[in-house]
């Protein structure tokens, strides 16, 4: 197991100039400009917080430092009010205990390594509500190294990818994009590049996060070891054009991860959710071309193929948050699947999935021959 010396940490021993997080927004086509940024007490001081706020007012954001660690005025007239405030302000917070014992995130990772909880961004099907309590609001984790720190902890204690023949290769996993997007939120924060540069450190430790974003200007240049794997979180431009707001346009978020690749990194294409919308077959299929196109050859590439499904929970929340989506989300076309807490999802009816497994990965094979598959679901 490695053990983490809070003096090694870049953060804690660069000179003051030097320190990260630093940098801010570049050029890019989609950059979050919350109205609100809160910083709570106890992450007052940090690097983060310094930058957030930094970033924050240059953004035009109100900054606040609250005088406890509550996060208080969220909540609106109206739901729609509630939910409005909530997605624009951003809070910088202490990362509570419970986010340093880490869980096991299957099928994607070992452990979840959360930088932040909540994302702002409007996708309609969105696998957070319903998962997360209360109004939407963006709380990023202040405390870096204590992240890092408990990432060490876990160290060589992987059950996930650990245990997989294919991908034990990859050290203990670590999944930062399990509650929030974590570059929707990188120029206020600086949080992925901290964990960057810690993986870049650590060969038996390897980093992951997906996106909808496309700022990766700052990352590009950082000394990653070869530890990181980003994947750009994509789907058919109908579903994305429909259901996706706020985020970046799926062309964008292709290219930014054919620059993350030529800048050396491992990368990935989450595919998610995978839909069977009018013309599903050929919209997929220019999806995948088009990623095709957008990466370097010889990019290590991984794919996940993620259906689109839902909970009464998430259904309930999101139809609040959305009232006139026109997402699917009938539990008389789909077909109900029990956890063994009890809970039930709502997936796709066998033949759907038949079919879309058959022709996503067959498009996959001829267009991205030397893309690794980790798995469909
Ligand atoms: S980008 Fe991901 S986390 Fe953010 S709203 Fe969309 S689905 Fe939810």
């Amino acid at each position: 197991m490695l053990h983490v010396d809070p003096t090694s940490d870049p953060l804690r021993a660069a000179p003051a100039a030097a320190q990260r997080p630093r940098g801010g927004p570049g050029p890019t086509t989609r950059l979050w400009r919350p109205k609100r940024v809160v910083i709570l007490k106890a992450a007052r001081g940090t690097p983060v917080a310094e930058r957030a706020a930094r970033v924050g007012a240059e953004m035009g954001a109100e900054v606040v430092e609250a005088g406890g660690d509550r996060l208080l005025g969220l909540r609106g007239d109206t739901e729609r009010e509630t939910y409005r405030r909530a997605k624009s302000t951003l809070a910088v917070v202490k990362a509570p205990p419970s986010a340093l014992r880490l869980q096991p995130i299957p099928p994607s990772a070992d452990f979840r390594l959360d930088l932040a909880t909540g994302c702002p961004a409007h996708c309609q099907y969105c696998y957070l509500a319903g998962s997360l309590t209360g109004p939407p609001v963006t709380r990023a984790h202040a405390n870096l190294p204590d992240l890092v720190a408990a990432a060490d902890a876990h160290a060589g204690q992987g059950r996930i990818t650990s245990a997989s023949e294919a991908r034990a290769h990859e050290g203990t996993t670590y999944e930062a994009s399990c509650y929030t997007d974590p570059l929707a939120l990188e120029h206020l924060t600086g949080g992925l590049a901290h964990l960057i540069e810690a993986f870049a450190a650590r060969p038996g430790m390897g980093l992951r996060f997906t996106t909808k974003y496309d700022h990766v200007d700052d990352l590009l240049g950082l000394d990653h070891g070869g530890r990181t794997r980003m994947r750009a979180s994509v789907n058919a431009e109908v579903v994305a054009r429909r259901w996706e707001g706020g985020t970046a346009p799926v062309a964008a978020r292709l290219s930014a991860l054919g620059r993350m690749a030529g800048a050396g990194y491992p990368v990935g294409l989450t595919i998610a959710p995978i839909m069977p919308v009018e013309g599903w077959e050929d919209a997929y299929a220019d999806l995948i071309r088009a990623a095709a196109a957008a990466l370097p050859d010889g990019a290590d590439l991984t794919v996940e193929l993620i259906t689109h499904r839902f909970t009464p929970g998430s259904r309930e929340v999101l139809t609040g948050w959305y009232p006139a989506t026109t997402l699917e989300m009938d539990e008389t076309v789909r077909v109900a699947k029990r956890n063994k807490f009890g809970g039930v999802k709502y997936v796709y009816p066998k033949e759907t999935m038949r079919a879309m497994r058959a022709h996503l990965e067959a498009l996959c094979a001829r267009h991205l021959p030397s893309a690794r598959l980790l798995y469909w679901t």
